[in-house]
């Protein structure tokens, strides 16, 4: 398992980079919210990155999400996002346990969400298929306008953003024209949120406007299989 001394440096090492592509962007740093992507991870390891000071973390599955908000109950101030999609048997439990989900993408689910929400309302990213991959979740960018209409007349939602996963590159600048679409989108929705970025592509997304960025493997090493 990834050690305290690990992480603390992998934890430094991100912020580190956080910092200087919020400067290169003239940016603040905290414009930027870090979120932990956790999945897959051991119950230790996330109370290890809570120890060293994290809040954020991201879960993709739903009764993953589930069982970790139980099994972590006593850690005061943790906030969870459901970064996956979801299906709407499962929404309950995104509904329940999320502070905020990034994947909202099927009319169903969000009413689903709204249905089963209680207490404040469920922070939204609306996902947004940017490069049209056949594979990927997400709406497609002339579709968003519409769904932003219905999803917005919903109680207990509060979509604020969109998110996108674009296709995975050994170069990031490969990546930088889906975020300045995303960003433009976003930009003419008035939605003042963006959910970009992971470990290849963090620093890219931060400098095209993210103000969440989703790490995984650069904090918390690679996911056991
Ligand atoms: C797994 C995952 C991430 C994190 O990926 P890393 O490459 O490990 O940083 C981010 N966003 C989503 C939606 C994911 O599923």
């Amino acid at each position: 398992m990834l050690s305290d001394e690990a992480l603390r440096a992998n934890v430094a090492a991100v912020e580190a980079r956080i910092a200087a592509a919020c400067h290169r962007a003239g940016r603040a740093r905290d414009t930027v919210q870090l979120v932990a992507v956790t999945k897959k991870q051991p119950v230790e390891v996330l109370r290890l990155a809570y120890g060293l000071g994290l809040r954020h973390f991201g879960e993709n599955y739903a009764q993953e999400l589930r069982d970790k908000h139980e099994a972590l109950a006593d850690c005061a101030g943790l906030r969870w996002h459901a970064i996956g999609p979801v299906q709407p048997k499962n929404a309950k439990y995104v509904a329940k346990a999320a502070h905020v989900f990034h994947a909202l993408e099927r009319l169903e689910v969000a009413q689903e969400l709204s249905r089963r929400r209680t207490g404040a309302p469920l922070v939204c990213f609306i996902e947004v298929n940017v490069a049209g991959e056949a594979s990927k979740a997400g709406l497609a960018p002339d579709a968003v306008r519409g769904f932003l209409a219905q999803v917005s007349a919903l109680p207990n939602l509060e979509v604020t953003g969109l998110m996108c996963m674009p296709p995975l590159e050994d170069d990031p600048e490969r990546v930088r024209p889906a975020f300045r679409q995303l960003a433009a989108l976003a930009k003419s929705l008035g939605l003042a949120h963006l959910s970009m970025g992971s470990t290849t592509d963090f620093e890219v997304a931060i400098e095209e406007g993210a103000t969440l960025v989703r790490v995984g493997t650069a904090l918390l090493g690679a996911r056991p299989a």
